[in-house]
């Protein structure tokens, strides 16, 4: 008798393009005794084109929560078993978070297998801002809980990630040009990895005219990345900022001067070190 227990292996899949499962993938999906997918019938084809008979089991949100006991008894009995989604990564968008949480809660081991995700390869090719961004996910479907939404988005400053569907890309775009503003630069990223693969950039409202103007390019899956709202007064500063910062610097070395200033203003360390710079020269 062993009391090893069982491994859970998250596993990335395609987005599209077949060729994009990765040689990792393919033998984890081979070698565990199970595998946990939110559409068996849609994964059947997938693991069929790469020679996997491994046996599945339907996990989605309806039933996740009364699989999940089950799957972690499997893993308690030693199998190792492995989850993926219809499509990229479990998780984003995706269930599973209900069997990832329990598995770590309940001391098993979790390994990730990488692979496709929409909204990385989109913001990998889109020329916005990859260094901070802010992913959203799908917005509400409801249009009043849609658009309080972008409201409380409308500030911040870092590069935005949507995923939408057809069914409601005309009117997101539509709301997002609306509040964001028209001209705040955007790029829709539409049916990645496939055969109608498009990437448009352009200022929300020049992109809402190109779908409008264009059914086909509402068709397929798409990813929405919008570029964060430049701070108030960036590369430059406000009275206040600028006169904690003219004090802190005739008192302080001007790293900590600047470090001190981030803390009391919330303004970025770097653009204070840059302007309390800019002041130590002045002075001069
Ligand atoms: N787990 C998936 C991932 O890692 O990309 C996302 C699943 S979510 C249910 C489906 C949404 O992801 C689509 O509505 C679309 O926003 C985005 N998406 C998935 N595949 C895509 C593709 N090939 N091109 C563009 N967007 C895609």
């Amino acid at each position: 008798m062993t009391n090893r227990k069982g491994v859970l292996y998250v596993v990335a899949t395609p987005i599209g393009n077949l060729q994009d499962i990765s040689e990792r993938a393919i033998a984890t999906l081979k070698s565990v005794s199970r595998i946990a997918a939110e559409d068996t019938r849609h994964s059947a084809r997938l693991l069929s084109h790469f020679g996997i008979g491994t046996p599945l089991v339907a996990l989605h949100e309806h039933n996740e929560r009364e699989v999940t006991p089950l799957l972690l008894n499997m893993l308690a009995a030693g199998d190792d078993l492995a989850m993926i989604s219809d499509a990229g990564t479990p998780l984003i968008s995706d269930p599973g978070f209900c069997l990832v949480r329990a598995a770590r809660a309940a001391g098993f081991r979790l390994v990730p297998v990488p692979g496709p995700a929409a909204c990385i390869a989109a913001l990998s090719v889109a020329g916005l801002p990859a260094d901070h961004f802010v992913f959203e996910g799908f917005l509400p479907a409801r249009p009043v809980a849609r658009r309080r939404r972008l409201e409380e988005l409308k500030g911040e400053s870092r590069t935005l990630v949507f995923h939408e569907s057809s069914h409601r890309i005309v009117e997101c775009l539509g709301d997002m040009a609306e509040i964001l503003g028209g001209d705040r630069p955007a790029v829709i990223a539409r049916e990645l990895t496939k055969v109608f693969e498009t990437i448009e950039s352009g200022g929300l409202a020049t992109l809402l005219a190109w779908l409008q103007a264009d059914p086909n390019q509402q068709k397929g899956e798409f990813v929405v990345l919008v570029q964060g709202r430049p701070q108030a007064g960036e590369g430059t500063l406000d009275e206040a900022t600028r006169q904690v910062l003219a004090v802190l610097v005739t008192e302080l070395p001007l790293k900590q001067a600047a470090a001190l200033a981030a803390k009391i203003t919330g303004r970025s360390k770097n653009e204070l070190y840059a302007q309390a710079l800019e002041m130590k020269k002045e002075d001069r």
